[in-house]
């Protein structure tokens, strides 16, 4: 599998594992708890499989993922990898809870550093927490005592906050930013991608297919795409040389034998007419995004029960396929969206910025008819 070189940092494969779809059993509260022995079975076979990036955080999987990533890693597979994890802003209240994190999470994750560490999710609240707590000091503490190796940040929020951020500090070495063919207008937008690639950070893709939707496309998609619709996705985004590795949240063996095969092939450069025919399918999708909600899980569980993932999922099924396929789907959830009392808390750890107690109502109405 090709490697391309993470900025002036270490070199990965072009495809990386994203630890937060592991195997997982989820409760009707959406609380989702990791199925460990098949989390780490799944993370050495994409290790044996040719992958050498692993990306996980925190909170992934109610903070157990960097438990299972850890305990995959022995045996010798963590010399076999280049291995990221993010540091949780939110909860971060004094200066020195971000090294007193960091320890927690090298001890969870079983090694004395990180290759590449990032401040997750920054938006325009984060970054404000960030430049309060002097947290890029420490940073460059933790860099500079070898803990650390590469400094870096994911991103959700607006292009002019991606450009603060972005030129807010001057020793980025990376940044991790949703892209897919869809989204080249969206958060960071790919002109910022371009930007962050010529001030010489090394660029991470998450969402490649925008949280499975790229991969099963609607059947006025599906007849426009020749052949694979992951392929057709991965190989947007392989073909910019601006881009290292592009990560995916799989989340069984066929996934990841999947994506590995894909990743094995040499792809030709996309030619003009090529480029043209992905505008042509956004196009098409942008005609149909209803909810952009990537089913992420964050927001779960509503303290009022309410499947918010699930809803957002039977209402855009309704504008790609039709209203009953989503009627089923939304009367299958064991609180719909009637049970939103509008207290705005899943709003506040959305990445998407999506208003979830305005479409709420919106939904039901849509529904009850
Ligand atoms: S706004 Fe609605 S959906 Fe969101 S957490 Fe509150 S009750 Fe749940
Ligand atoms: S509403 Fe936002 S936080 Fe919740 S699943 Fe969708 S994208 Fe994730």
């Amino acid at each position: 599998m090709e490697q391309r070189q993470i900025g002036s940092g270490p070199s990965a494969t072009i495809l990386g594992f994203g630890c937060m779809r592991m195997p997982s059993d989820v409760n009707e509260q959406g609380e989702s708890t990791l199925r460990m022995d098949e989390a780490i079975e799944l993370i050495r076979h994409a290790i044996d499989s040719g992958i050498t990036y692993i990306d996980t955080a925190y909170p992934y999987h109610n903070e157990m993922s960097e438990v299972a990533v850890g305990r995959a890693l022995q045996d010798g597979y963590r010399e076999r990898v280049i291995l990221a994890t993010k540091s949780p802003i939110w909860k971060l209240e004094r200066t020195e809870d971000f090294s007193s994190i960091l320890s927690e999470q090298l001890e969870k994750l079983q090694t004395d550093h990180i290759d590449l560490y990032l401040l997750h999710a920054l938006g325009k609240e984060r970054w404000q927490t960030v430049l309060d707590l002097n947290i890029l000091d420490e940073m460059l503490k933790e860099k500079a005592a070898g803990r650390i190796r590469q400094l870096g940040f994911s991103f959700h929020d607006d292009k002019d906050t991606f450009y603060q951020i972005l030129n807010g500090f001057s020793d980025w070495d990376f940044c991790q930013l949703q892209m897919n063919y869809i989204n080249t207008d969206f958060q960071s937008t790919l002109q910022g991608l371009y930007d962050a690639h010529a001030k010489g950070l090394g660029i991470i893709i998450m969402e490649p297919l925008l949280g499975g939707k790229l991969a099963d496309p609607p059947e006025v998609v599906s007849a426009m795409i020749p052949g694979d619709p992951v392929e057709y996705a991965f190989r947007w985004l392989w073909d910019k040389p601006e881009v290292s590795v592009v990560l995916s949240g799989m989340n069984d063996k066929a996934q990841v034998d999947h994506n590995v095969a894909l990743a094995n092939q040499t792809f030709e450069e996309l030619t003009p007419a090529e480029l043209a025919h992905y505008e042509a399918v956004k196009a098409v999708y942008d005609t149909m995004a209803l909810v952009p909600c990537t089913r992420c899980n964050y927001c779960m569980p509503c303290p009022y029960g309410v499947h918010i993932p699930g809803a957002f999922e039977a209402y855009n099924i309704t504008a790609s396929k039709n209203k009953s396929a989503g009627r089923r789907l939304y009367d299958g959830l064991d609180l719909d969206a009637s049970g939103c009392v509008g207290c705005r808390a899943c709003e506040e750890v959305c990445p998407q910025a999506i208003p979830v107690a305005t479409h709420m109502p919106v939904i039901e109405e849509y529904f009850s008819k």
